[in-house]
């Protein structure tokens, strides 16, 4: 039997009315022939509250039990949508990721997946079980303990299970009709893609667009998994939602295929660092160390052999950021005057594959940006993607005149 991979996420099961408007789907595919993994997050809202729940527990809380509780949502409703499908007379049991088992690595909270062994799973559809409903998001170390991989995880565990089983099409149900030229809610023009390419995803997924984990998207492509995202809120027809596929199964696209924006930004400036060689990897290095995941960098022109040194990162990293360099400093590795940390700023970003052969996208985008009399901060670039950060203020007024001046409102 083909095997077909259905993942539910929160706002699909956050009820057991909605559970059962999902099981339906399930059954549909079943009665086409499909043998289905459904693979479900928890409950929405569940797991932000498990999450505050370890928080007030113990702020410094063990890894370890922080997945044990974290990772409690989904066994929840895993169990119910098995029980569901069984009212329905659909053969259907549960499975939470260690009995798969789903082996990941032991970084607890953000752990990765190895393997998935489809032996045991497909040792029960052998004997007549026609759907396994999987817990997503979680997993097993080496050591048995139980681990998450970080926050939208049960997407990552999806793709996962399509690989390892071969599936026909990893189907993703969500609360939104598919992957948007940008959000709806900040530009009143964005449609609908009926296709994008991986690399576009990957690219407008970990830019800002939240329909997907990045790390999903990243296992999609290597394992060229057919991934699609449609909603569980309306009915569906074969072709409903998004497909993300491989760039030669899209016939014409736009060269800027979606807008992305990120409000969770903070710009960072070392005011008067020496300028000469080494003094980059010494800062950047003790960064890292820290914990600090650096996005974009501008080193401004060096006057008297000093120079300053900006750099972006999440806003809740500030913190962390400014420790690890003025740690560095105590510790007489790095030497600069004052650290400056702005939160006020966002990022926006232009994707597109057509990037690649076509010129000019950038000096349009600055151009848009600067007729709205918006100044551009920091600039960085990839073959497929130009990201500006901006002041947080301007960023609504930045998509739409992006999104406006690209067309995308507007069919390839
Ligand atoms: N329940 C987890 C979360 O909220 C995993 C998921 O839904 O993808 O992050
Ligand atoms: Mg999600």
């Amino acid at each position: 039997m083909p095997v077909l991979v259905m993942k539910f996420g929160g706002t699909s099961v956050a009820t057991l009315d909605r559970i059962r408007r999902a099981a339906k789907r399930v059954g549909v595919e079943v009665a086409k022939g499909y043998d289905v993994i459904v693979i479900v997050s928890a409950m929405s809202g569940k797991t932000n509250e498990l999450v505050g729940w370890v928080g007030e527990t113990s702020p410094l809380f063990d890894a370890r039990e922080y997945d044990a509780v974290v990772s409690s949502g989904e066994n929840v409703t895993a169990g119910l949508m098995a029980l569901t499908l069984q009212e329905m007379d659909v053969p259907a049991r549960s499975w939470q990721g260690w009995q798969v088992p789903v082996q990941t690595t032991s970084a607890h909270s953000a752990a990765r997946i190895e393997d998935i062994p489809p032996e045991n799973i497909m040792a029960k559809f052998a004997e007549g079980m026609k759907v396994a409903v999987v817990a997503g998001f979680q997993g097993v170390s080496p050591e048995g303990r139980i681990t998450t991989l970080g926050r939208g995880g049960s997407d990552t565990t999806a793709v996962a299970f399509a690989a390892a089983f071969n599936a026909e099409r990893c189907d993703i149900y969500t609360d939104v009709d598919g992957v948007y030229t940008t959000d709806p809610r900040v530009s009143a023009k964005a449609r609908k893609l009926d296709r994008i390419a991986f690399e576009e995803m990957l690219e407008l997924a970990s830019l800002g667009a939240k329909v997907l984990q990045t790390r999903s998207v990243e296992l999609a492509m290597r394992y060229k998994v057919k991934l699609r995202v449609l909603s569980s809120f309306e009915e569906q027809s074969d072709d409903a939602g998004t497909l993300v596929c491989d760039e030669e199964e899209i016939m014409e696209s736009n060269v800027v295929a979606g807008v992305a924006f990120s409000r969770d930004e903070a710009k960072m400036t070392l005011v008067s660092v020496a300028d000469r060689p080494g003094i980059a990897a010494k800062i950047f290095t003790a960064l890292s160390d820290g914990g600090v995941n650096v996005d974009m960098i501008v080193q401004n022109i060096a006057e008297e052999g000093r120079t300053d040194m900006t750099w972006s990162c999440p806003t809740d990293q500030v913190a962390r950021a400014q420790k690890a360099v003025e740690d560095a400093k105590t510790d007489g590795i790095i030497n600069y005057q004052e650290v400056i940390a702005d939160r006020d700023v966002a990022k926006v970003s232009v994707v597109g594959i057509g990037m690649r052969s076509h010129t000019g996208v950038a000096a349009k985008m600055f151009e848009v940006l600067s007729a709205e009399g918006i100044n551009i901060q920091v600039i960085t670039t990839s073959e497929i993607k130009i990201s500006v950060l901006i002041d947080r203020k301007y960023m609504e007024l930045a998509v739409q005149a992006l999104h406006d001046a690209f067309e995308l409102e507007k069919a390839a």
